[in-house]
């Protein structure tokens, strides 16, 4: 079977990882030759995963595909999918998420819980909703990894608003940011992975680090799966899909945003729980059972980012020591080139005792940095 994936970055790499346990043939499209997943793939293609016919022609030959990242080219995707290929999801799912203005709007609709919000399509819209502030103002389409989120307390803030068409949603008061995956097949048989708990860092506003089961009373993780499930069943395509959600201060909860591909937040499934969300995907797209999402043990993830000031071939100063660590799995992105706040890496920590988790993922932190 040959099986496509748009985007070459380290959740491509980590995709291609678990594939070697597969029959299968993998092809990737990606623009720079050196990404993250270039090498480990049998057949590398250079081109634009958001152009028509780059995508329509890398996926022509193909018996499915699948994306690492949303912002892909759908109407190519469509066109697959009608001639044939299976994608993974579906580009009618695709399109719903990678535009916050129309993922807003399809929670809306669906019953799926997400703060209130309006639709502004410049700054001066922005401007004339001052009644609904403190929000959060989140660009419809191109925002990534925070670069597209604005909070807006006041005039002030709103002066500085994006002057795009974006969603300004009511700002949640957060007491957690949780993460759920959630794994449905061809067949619509669904598999939920155990949820995490994410810290971020509020400088630059990425994850700080994540642990995993998160520790919620049972009534509002039954509340987070029943939302979780509830909305892929709406999106109404096979696929992984990663739900972010806020619990607020009244542990009401709240989905933030969803992605539909592997995720960030699923790293540590690879070490930690009995089927990985990577092998998850294969089993889907392969049409083999899905598997048992179950943890071994809890895990905390602590992601390596490029530090303050550097710029350049990356170092990685303090790797031995962590490589000492027992029981902690360091995963480089083979980025040659860091910069600060450019995801270079992360490392999975398991333990039985939470406590041990958060030392060491403390540990961690301190002891390995990105330099150049
Ligand atoms: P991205 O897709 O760029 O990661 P998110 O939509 O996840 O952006 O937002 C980034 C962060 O901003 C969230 O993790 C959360 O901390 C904060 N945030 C987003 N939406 C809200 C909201 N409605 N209320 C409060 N905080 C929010």
């Amino acid at each position: 079977m040959k099986v496509g994936i748009l985007g070459g970055g380290q959740l491509g790499r980590m995709l291609l990882q678990a594939a070697a346990n597969y029959t299968v043939e993998t092809h990737v499209l990606e623009n720079d030759e050196h990404c993250p997943a270039a090498h480990l793939c049998h057949h590398f293609t250079k081109g634009d995963i958001t152009d028509f016919d780059t995508v329509y022609s890398f996926g022509k030959g193909l018996d499915a595909i699948t994306i690492e990242i949303e912002a892909v080219n759908v109407d190519a995707l469509e066109k697959l999918q009608a001639e044939g290929v299976k994608v993974y999801p579906h580009p009618s799912a695709i399109r719903i998420i990678k535009n916050k203005v129309v993922q807003k709007e399809f929670y809306k609709t669906n019953g799926i819980p997400s703060s209130d919000f309006k639709v502004t399509n410049s700054k001066s819209e922005v401007l004339d909703h001052l009644d609904f502030l403190p929000a959060v103002h989140k660009i419809g389409e191109g925002g990534y990894d925070g670069k597209g989120v604005q909070i807006i307390n006041d005039q002030f803030d709103a002066d500085k608003a994006f002057d795009a068409p974006s969603v300004l949603e009511k700002k949640v008061r957060i007491k957690k940011e949780i993460a759920m995956i959630v794994a449905m097949n061809d067949k619509g048989e669904t598999a939920l992975f155990p949820a995490s708990e994410m810290m971020v860092n509020p400088v630059l506003n990425l994850l700080d680090y994540q642990v995993s089961p998160a520790i919620l009373q049972d009534k509002v993780l039954w509340v987070v799966e029943a939302v979780a499930i509830k909305l892929v069943k709406a999106l109404n395509s096979p696929g992984l899909f990663a739900v972010e959600m806020f619990i607020d201060e009244k542990d009401e909860v709240w989905v933030n945003e969803t992605a539909p591909r592997v995720h960030n937040s699923g790293h540590h499934t690879i070490e930690a729980n009995y089927c990985s969300q990577y092998d998850m995907l294969w089993r889907i797209m392969l049409q083999y059972p899905l598997g048992n999402t179950d943890a071994i043990l809890p895990a905390a993830i602590v992601n390596i980012i490029g530090a303050e000031g550097f710029s350049g071939n990356a170092v990685y100063e303090g790797l031995d020591e962590v490589l000492k660590i027992e029981n902690a799995f360091v995963h480089l992105y083979g980025k040659t080139i860091t910069k600060p706040g450019r995801k270079m890496g992360h490392v999975t920590i398991i333990h039985k005792d939470y406590q041990d988790l958060t030392h060491k993922a403390n540990k961690i932190k301190n002891l390995l940095r990105v330099i150049s």
